[in-house]
């Protein structure tokens, strides 16, 4: 790998400042603002950040140096997209319509539509079917900068095709990807209880996961009248004690405990926190959990969003993802999830830009290696021609001109 001089930065953004807060109460001062500044990298990691004025002669006299002008362009880290549902086959357009027309997700569900629908489709996709259709939609986040990607299983709900979804997963190309086991998103057909399904997916699947080291992470879908509290916590328990790192999905449609249950197990994040109240934000505050943000299911959802400004004061760590799923958030739209958490959120821009970078880094642990610009870390970054007060502003935007990973081009 040869050795790249990054010149000509007309304003950087480093966001070192807000990674060494944490993610927790980042102002613009925190963005790590610069400009003119140029980057060295070597082995796809940076090492060495400055001035253009003050680069080491030692560094821009190497042979074989690859040099990159930015021309005055904006660089900041490689967005991390830390909550999607990206491997699923078929769409729910027309129940979209149905629903939106005012049936009810029980109807939906009786004429064979929601979630089943997806996990049948899922199930019956070849590996070579689903990895094409995969590979689309990462393409498509890497063209709008997201250099490190998060992808759940949690679409076929059995042994054989959750492992399928999974490989699936780590087989795409571009970003770095981090797969997540949901296996218990919901509860398959084939059994009558969900403590009975999760037993199954704790005693057959989690070790197969962890043989054929398919992923490390565990999320559940904790919620009243799907996986409860109670048999959550013995799951992911069971989980951590196999070694996997552990997060949910918390209080999207009530407060079920799952915040709460986060910060119990002290797990890596929480995921929607749309119904939390004041003790969950102090607890989640206090706590080491990311608050991951979803606000376009939100909108897709038609139901209030959470309490950001409330968790962000109170000294939370927030992150903002998508939710790319085929049910409750069919968007890849990182723009838009940005804009949506200014404009429905009050969070700032500041906020914003460090949510999807630093907070969504610490999401998925991967914080000393993603999420900010410094030497030792990887060489992610995306350029715009935009300043930075321009990104998640405009409705439709496609901000990035390049995108590299690890020092290389891939966009
Ligand atoms: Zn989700």
């Amino acid at each position: 790998m040869t050795n790249m001089l990054v010149t000509n930065i007309g304003e950087l953004l480093t966001l070192a400042p807000a990674m060494k807060k944490e993610g927790r109460k980042v102002t613009e001062h925190d963005l790590g603002l610069a400009k003119n500044q140029a980057i060295y990298i070597e082995k796809g990691r940076v090492s060495w950040i400055g001035s253009q004025k003050q680069i080491p002669k030692h560094l821009a006299k190497q042979k074989k140096l690859k040099e990159f002008s930015a021309k005055g362009l904006t660089v900041l880290p490689g967005l991390v997209e830390c909550h999607t549902h990206l491997v699923f086959a078929g769409s729910r357009a027309a129940e979209f319509e149905l629903r939106n027309q005012g049936m009810s997700y029980q109807e939906i569900a009786k004429r064979g539509g929601g979630i089943l629908s997806t996990m049948k489709q899922t199930r019956e996709m070849s590996v070579k079917a689903l990895k094409g259709i995969s590979q689309e939609r990462v393409n498509e986040f890497i063209s709008q900068g997201v250099t490190t990607l998060e992808i759940k299983s949690g679409y076929a709900l059995d042994e054989k095709n959750e492992i399928k979804c999974l490989k699936v997963a780590k087989s795409l190309e571009g970003p770095r990807i981090v797969t997540t086991f949901l296996g218990a998103h919901a509860k398959p057909p084939e059994y009558d209880s969900y403590k009975a399904y999760l037993d199954f997916l704790q005693k057959k699947v989690l070790p197969q996961v962890k043989k054929q080291k398919l992923s490390n992470r565990v999320d559940v879908y904790v919620e009243k009248g799907f996986f409860s509290q109670e048999d959550s916590r013995e799951f992911l328990k069971a989980a951590q004690g196999m070694g996997f790192e552990v997060l949910l999905h918390a209080d999207q449609l009530t407060l079920s405990g799952g915040a709460d249950l986060g910060v119990e197990l002290n797990a890596l994040s929480g995921d929607h926190l749309i119904q939390i109240e004041e003790p969950q934000v102090q607890k989640l505050a206090k706590s080491q959990v990311t608050c991951v943000l979803l606000p376009a299911a939100d909108l897709y959802m038609k139901c209030k969003y959470p309490p950001a400004r409330k968790l962000i004061d109170a000294g939370a760590r927030v992150a903002l993802a998508t939710d790319f799923n085929p049910g409750t958030s069919p968007t890849q739209d990182v723009n838009l999830v940005g804009l949506l958490a200014r404009l429905e959120m009050k969070m700032t821009l500041p906020e914003v830009i460090s949510a999807y970078t630093v907070g969504a880094s610490y999401a998925l642990k991967l914080q000393s290696e993603v999420g900010s610009l410094e030497v030792g870390k990887h060489a992610d970054f995306l350029c715009t021609d935009k300043d930075w007060q321009q990104l998640f502003y405009s409705i439709g935007e496609r901000s990035p001109t390049f995108v590299y990973k690890s020092g290389e081009l891939i966009y």
